[in-house]
């Protein structure tokens, strides 16, 4: 059994703390292997990789690459690559371009509802210019009492049909899943229960990841129930991908399961770090 906790989130992207106090965290809270996975971003991984050495903490670099897969947003895991790839570097790059434009039309839709300001507003919890997502505007929407907690903001103005959304083309899965091996790294699908697939959607969605070379699943997660984690280790099974397990840790006020506090991986399952382990550093 072993606590690896291979997914979460630094100011780097929509996280609210500093690599460097994650890795302490992580440290403090018990995690045995640690993957620092930043939106669409690597510039916090040699931060990461430098913090996790002071504490002692085997480390494996990391990202979550958003991709547009069947009309909705699909989160692609990324873990042991070279975070210096330069076709990742430009991919990623590409990726995280247009979120500006995307925040300032999510803006103006809360302003037709009377929410005025909100790009500005959101702009005060951003960490990297590059990186304003849709946590930021949830936490000033919190912060000016519009709601009481982010997942209300989420509900009431922030998904599908409610005004402050915005679609956006993010990568395909393919390139996601590309820029990852190609790099020396495991492709790994995030939070499977997380996305509103129909069977067959999602049995595309896992059909088509393996067959551009994707590895493994998220079978614990913070965002999944047991029931979740029972349905999706059967499917780590069926399609014979090896399984990860990460908190999806954001912050200590928002997030509801901190670093190094998940169920261990079911035994019948194949720990994607098995066939990482010349990329622990
Ligand atoms: P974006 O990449 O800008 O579309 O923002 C996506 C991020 O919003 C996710 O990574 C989560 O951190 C956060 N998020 C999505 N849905 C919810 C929700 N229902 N409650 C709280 N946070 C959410
Ligand atoms: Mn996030
Ligand atoms: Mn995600
Ligand atoms: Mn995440």
């Amino acid at each position: 059994m072993m606590n690896a906790d291979l997914h979460c989130h630094s100011v780097i992207s929509d996280g609210t703390l500093t690599p460097e106090a994650l890795a302490e965290r992580a440290k403090a809270n018990g995690v045995e292997l640690w993957a620092l996975t930043d939106h669409d971003e690597v510039g916090g991984q040699d931060r990461a990789r430098a913090a996790a050495r002071a504490q002692g903490l085997p480390y494996l670099t990391g990202t979550e690459i958003s991709v547009t897969f069947a009309h909705q947003t699909v989160h692609i895991v990324g873990l042991g690559f070279d975070p210096h790839n330069s076709a990742l570097v430009a991919g990623l790059r590409r990726t995280r371009g247009g979120r500006s434009e995307r925040a300032q039309e999510m803006s103006d839709g809360l302003a037709k509802v009377g929410i005025k300001n909100a790009y500005e507003g959101a702009l005060q919890y951003v960490g990297n210019p590059e990186l304003i997502s849709r946590t930021h505007f949830a936490r000033h929407l919190v912060e000016t009492g519009v709601c009481s907690d982010t997942s209300e903001v989420f509900r009431k103005y922030l998904t599908e049909g409610k005004p402050g959304y915005v679609p956006h083309r993010w990568a395909r899965l393919q390139e996601a899943v590309q820029w990852i091996t190609e790099a020396g790294g495991m492709a790994v699908i995030a939070h499977p229960a997380r996305y509103g697939f129909t069977p067959n959607e999602e049995y595309a969605l896992f059909s088509e990841f393996k067959a551009h070379g994707g590895r493994g699943v998220e079978v614990i997660t913070g965002s999944h129930s047991s029931q979740e984690a029972v349905r999706y280790a059967e499917t780590a099974l069926e399609f014979d991908l090896v399984a990860s397990r990460g908190s999806d840790f954001h912050s200590p006020e928002e997030s509801r399961i901190d670093l190094g506090t998940l169920p261990y991986l079911p035994g019948q399952l194949t720990p994607v770090w098995e066939l990482l382990a010349d990329r622990i550093q």
